[in-house]
């Protein structure tokens, strides 16, 4: 394990910045390599800046580091994709291709592409299993589910071991979202212990997937640690960690905070919410690598608030 070397892309966002610290307590500090656009003022380290639309670059970095294992993060996510569409798909194809192209010419033993629950779209309703039909309504899920058949693709092409989550919204305290359709369930809790009022850019009764990070973290692991043989699936794995609404979310923080204040002001990010499932039915991840949440709605919330007092207070 200890002679893993892991390259972690897009580092400094809202999951890279808690999985880097994950996987060093893991392997090993020297043994993680973070890096993204600009260098992380907080965490210089083991880091190299690098813009993974350059191939050439991150060929070096790897060779460099002899790397193992590369997490390949950087994206531009949902609702921040809408706005230069044509440069979403380039940015997050590029990354993708130089990466599968970069890790199969330097013999990297494994990948980690994360997709999303933007892979589905308007014609499943209610609960996405696994095999449901992909129809994506942003460029961002158009980016993902071809992400996946790539994966899907250098696999039984050239049995490169590829592995691949599709994350519902990660709920973080240690981070803040990028941009992303769910990005409302993190930023609730920042104005709830703040004593702000809070404005929701979706409707209070709109469901969607969620995850809290530590468990994120938890399937994440879990998912690349597995033995080979039993990743039955190569495109990306549904996980799912508990659905609720704006109102739910609210309500759950009310039990702590009772005089906190919701107004719901919905915007353009409510029709991407609407071509989303609202549950996922994760039983192949469930079956072949053993995937179980350990948060409830209101076991986040708690930890949300005690985190985010000490940091305010
Ligand atoms: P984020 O936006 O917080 O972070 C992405 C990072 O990638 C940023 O630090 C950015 O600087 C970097 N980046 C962008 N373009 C780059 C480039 N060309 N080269 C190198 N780095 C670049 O995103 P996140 O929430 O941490 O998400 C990480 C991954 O997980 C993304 O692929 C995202 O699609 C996926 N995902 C996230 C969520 C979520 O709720 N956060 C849900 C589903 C899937």
């Amino acid at each position: 394990m200890k002679s893993e070397r892991i390259l972690v892309i897009g580092a400094n966002g809202q999951i890279g910045s808690v999985l880097v610290e994950y996987l060093r307590g893991m392997y090993g500090e020297n043994q993680v390599i973070a890096s993204d656009l600009k260098v992380n003022s907080e965490r210089q380290d083991y880091f190299e800046v690098l813009d993974a639309t350059d191939g050439k670059t991150l060929d070096k970095i790897v060779k460099r580091h002899s790397i193992t294992q590369i997490y390949h993060l950087a994206a531009i996510l949902s609702a921040k994709g809408e706005q230069d569409p044509l440069n979403t798909w380039q940015i997050n194809m590029q990354t993708y291709f130089n990466v599968l192209e970069v890790a199969r010419e330097n013999g990297v033993k494994k990948i980690f592409y994360p997709s999303s629950i933007a892979v589905f779209g308007a014609h499943v309703h209610g609960s996405a299993d696994q095999f449901s039909y992909l129809d994506p309504s942003t460029v961002y899920g158009i980016s993902k589910a071809a992400g996946e058949n790539w994966s899907n693709y250098y696999f039984n092409r050239y049995g490169m071991d590829i592995r691949s989550l599709r994350y519902p919204g990660i709920i973080s305290y240690q981070s803040m979202p990028g941009g992303g359709t769910t990005d409302y369930a993190v930023d609730i809790y920042h104005k709830a212990v703040k004593g702000e009022h809070f404005d929701c850019f979706l409707e209070e009764n709109t469901t969607l997937p969620m995850i809290y990070m530590s468990d994120a973290m938890d399937a994440t692991v879990r998912l690349m640690e597995a033995p080979a043989e039993k990743i039955t699936v190569r495109t990306g794995y549904n996980l799912a960690g508990m659905s609720f609404s704006p109102k739910e979310i609210y309500d759950s923080i009310l039990k702590i905070i009772p005089d906190f204040e919701i107004s719901y002001k919905p915007d353009y990010r409510q029709a991407i919410a609407e071509s989303w499932p609202q549950q996922i039915d994760d039983s192949e991840a469930r079956t072949d690598w053993g995937w179980r949440p350990a948060y409830s709605l209101d076991k986040m919330t708690e930890e949300m608030i005690t985190e985010l007092r000490k940091k305010y207070e």
